[in-house]
């Protein structure tokens, strides 16, 4: 599945971050298959609303999420690149990950040690961003195509719960928003401290703590939509009695390319995909009724797939 490796300097809430979300990830969805593979990597459901509506009208056995993996990067410190702290360890395991998460420290918390002495976000991007300048040069990462420089980023701003409604407000998140900007990166506010809260809240009460702090969702979702985005990723999704799932496709991809994520005798034998829209499915009701309606389409090799179709491939095998 899809890879995040989540990196910044030590104290800025990476672990604390970390260990929430996966929690997050297990409540969400209770019967998908989770596994923590190593202290440091996790498998989380991607939330999304959709499969529920979907699993419901096809009134499947099961639903299954797309997933998604965060790494727990440690190590990167000033001087990585010159094997300082943790050094080719942390090189190893961020190389292989499809998208960086940057975490960077804008709440102010006196009992919390900043490795720098005080909290100042562009520094601390800097020298981030700089160990990887540097990894890439020593790595002669040319060659292999993978540099970690140009893994897409997000800035993940870790504020204090206060500021979540309104992380605006919060100058340091608004200087880390510029730089973003700057580098065609884009931000997420999140509080690691209220994703921890929150995994420790039984499922019922936790839409209320966060009413309580003005926002309407866990950070997961923030997160993951921001990933998705970047990396210009596109859901879509097959649906029958037995099973609604979501797979997570490149956005363009060709109908025969997308059969192709599920196996690769689809789209080896892929005839056509008979094709409709999430919402036409929805206010038909169901595949048959689509089918009535005429909204259920018949798409051959060149279509491209969007954004939420529900798709039921016809295949040779
Ligand atoms: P890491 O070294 O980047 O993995 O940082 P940790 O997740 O271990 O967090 C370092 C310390 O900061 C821990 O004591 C956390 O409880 C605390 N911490 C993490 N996130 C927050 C936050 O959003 N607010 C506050 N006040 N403390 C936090």
């Amino acid at each position: 599945s899809l890879k995040a490796g989540i990196v910044g300097l030590p104290n800025v809430g990476k672990s604390t971050l970390f260990n929430a979300v996966v929690e997050n990830g297990k409540a969400q969805a209770a019967n998908f298959p989770f596994c923590t593979i190593e202290p440091n990597v996790g498998i989380v459901a991607v939330p999304d609303q959709r499969l529920t509506v979907l699993s419901h009208l096809s009134k499947s056995q099961r639903s299954v999420p797309a997933s998604i993996e965060f790494v727990d990067i440690a190590g990167l410190v000033k001087g990585a690149s010159q094997g300082e702290g943790l050094g080719n360890k942390f090189l190893s395991h961020i190389r292989e990950v499809d998208s960086i998460l940057q975490v960077v420290r804008c709440f102010e918390d006196n009992d919390i040690v900043h490795v720098n002495g005080k909290i100042d976000p562009r520094s601390d991007i800097e020298v981030i961003n700089l160990e990887l300048i540097f990894s890439d040069l020593e790595q002669e990462a040319l060659k292999h195509l993978c540099l970690l420089t140009m893994k897409p980023l997000i800035y993940v701003a870790n504020v204090a719960e206060s500021d979540l409604a309104e992380p605006r407000n919060n100058p340091h998140v608004r200087e880390v928003m510029t730089l973003a900007s700057d580098l065609q990166s884009e931000l997420v506010a999140i509080s690691a401290q209220v994703e921890s809260e929150l995994s420790e809240l039984p499922p019922e009460e936790r839409s209320e703590f966060l009413g309580s702090l003005g926002v309407s969702e866990s950070g997961l979702g923030n997160l993951i939509r921001a990933t998705y985005r970047l990396l210009g990723l596109r859901t879509y999704f097959t649906s029958g009695e037995k099973e609604t799932k979501a797979w997570t496709i490149q956005a363009g991809m060709t109908a025969p390319q997308a059969a192709g994520v599920i196996h690769s005798d689809f789209e080896r034998g892929f005839i056509r995909a008979e094709t409709v829209s999430y919402d036409d499915f929805v206010a038909a009701g169901s595949l048959a009724a689509a089918r009535e309606r005429g909204v259920l389409r018949s798409e051959g090799k060149d279509y491209i797939v969007q954004e939420g179709d529900v798709m039921l491939f016809r295949f040779n095998v």
